[in-house]
């Protein structure tokens, strides 16, 4: 059977057997596509009765849990708790947990599943996962937060460990939940393991430049490649979506390198600012007040303007960053942002963009970063906060900040060259997914049947 039609049949029976959880499908389709000039170059990858593609695309576990807590009016809820341990080939399962309204074991499957590549295009030592609830914290007070996520723990803290399975946070999970989290694990193990979560407070073993890294590598990502072009972000306009973690600090670093940062927005609407995106109060307003962004445009001033329900990708802009969440820029999107001159579009959140809006994108010529490679930086300083933990150690920001630099460097490198040599020169979403394959499957290939 020739490569291409092998990997269409096992797409479909993919499909087949996992139903309505499309987004794991998405997510497949992409990887698989990009994999038939790998199964021609080697042999030994596309060999039938090595089934390495085929285990590739199952998680080694997955775990479904229910979350019972008792909320501030005395009334039990209940909510789904998810963990897919998708590969461990690399290292323990790594990835965040995501609550979210939207979160079901087709959505955890999806993110585990790019997790495992993304993570293998870092270099570093780590597998990948990922987790979350049904459970939605927005409008939730503290307390009620905290019940839920010691209840998530109680359950969850039997699967991971420092070595077995090291979550992180994702949309709705942040430092506030990783230190109930946290709390809760030692609780329970009555173990002091500081390296089975990252992203917990610099206090109590967090890294330096945590919080910053997904955003700012992001913007070192884009930045790479418009270097390719003979290009820099100094002087350019830029559209971020989102208004979380990633996009606060996507518009901290393209502010520091000389960009402006025009919009952020929230499931409700967008803020486009004339002047800028004002950092400062953007922050207070989201991070301290857990608030709209309809509210930064009420106290900003004249420069901004609040767009109820519609998308930042009608701002013209030279550089896009999505940052929200999966599938928020699409086609028309695409056209759009084209037709207003976009040079480079940087993936902050995990799949923000549509297979058709990527496809345009790359006939456009526009320089396109996956979330694999773009959004690596997350997951990368994890990694490094991981390394300071089994250490004991603790690294000063700009130590933590000039590996990340040199991390984003790296996937950049290794994405643009593996796309040059497969035939598919400028072709970052080929390129990462080729490098990120090969790095796991020959780990695998080596490991034996597991
Ligand atoms: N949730 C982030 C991601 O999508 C970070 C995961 C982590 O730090 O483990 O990569």
């Amino acid at each position: 059977k020739d490569p291409k039609a092998r990997l269409e049949a096992l797409r479909a029976d993919i499909e087949r057997r996992n139903p309505a959880q499309p987004e794991f499908h998405q997510a497949v389709r992409e990887v698989l596509e990009s994999l038939a000039p790998v199964f021609a170059a080697r042999p030994d990858y596309a060999d039938p009765a090595v089934a390495l593609v085929e285990r590739l695309t199952e998680p080694e576990r997955q775990i479904l849990f229910r979350v019972p807590w008792t909320d501030d009016r005395g009334r039990v809820q209940v909510n789904r708790g998810y963990r897919v341990e998708f590969n461990s080939a690399l290292g323990p399962y790594k990835g965040g947990l995501r609550f979210h309204p939207s979160v079901d074991i087709g959505v955890v499957k999806f993110l585990g599943f790019e997790q495992v590549f993304k993570n293998a295009l870092t270099g570093l030592g780590i597998g990948g996962g990922k987790g979350g609830s049904d459970f939605d914290p927005h409008g939730k007070s503290d307390a009620e937060v905290m019940r839920f996520c010691q209840s998530f723990m109680t359950e969850l803290y039997r699967h991971i460990g420092e070595h077995t399975d090291v979550p992180a946070g994702d949309i709705g999970v942040g430092g506030r939940e990783i230190g109930f989290l946290f709390g809760q694990y030692r609780r329970v193990t009555n173990r002091w393991e500081a390296g089975v979560l990252t992203g917990k407070g610099q206090g109590w073993g967090g890294s330096a430049i945590r919080p910053e890294a997904t955003g700012y590598g992001s913007v070192l990502f884009a930045a790479e490649m418009l270097k390719v072009g003979g290009r820099s972000l100094d002087g350019l306009s830029a559209v971020v979506s989102g208004s979380g973690n990633v996009a606060l600090y996507t518009i901290e670093k393209l502010q520091q390198l000389g960009a402006n940062p025009l919009t952020c927005s929230d499931s409700q609407g967008y803020v486009v600012d004339e002047k800028g995106i004002d950092l400062a109060l953007l922050r207070q307003i989201k991070e301290v007040e857990r608030g709209r962004v309809s509210e930064y445009a009420q106290r900003r001033g004249p420069s901004a303007r609040y767009v109820p329900g519609g998308r930042v990708w009608d701002v013209p802009a030279d550089a896009a960053f999505p940052s929200a969440t999966q599938n928020e820029l699409e086609e028309r999107d695409a056209r759009t942002l084209i037709a207003n001159g976009v040079k480079a579009v940087s993936e902050g959140a995990n799949m923000p963009t549509t297979p058709e809006a990527v496809h345009l994108f790359q006939s456009a010529g526009v320089a396109f970063g996956p979330g694999k490679a773009a959004n690596a930086g997350g997951v990368a300083v994890s990694a490094l906060e991981m390394s300071q933990n089994a250490a004991r150690a603790t690294w000063s920001a700009e130590r933590v900040e000039d590996e990340l630099a040199g991390i984003m460097r790296s996937i950049h490198a290794v994405a643009y060259e593996t796309a040059e040599r497969y035939g598919a020169p400028g072709d970052y979403v080929t390129g990462a997914n080729i490098a990120g394959f090969e790095r796991v499957a020959d780990a695998m290939l080596a490991q034996g049947v597991i």
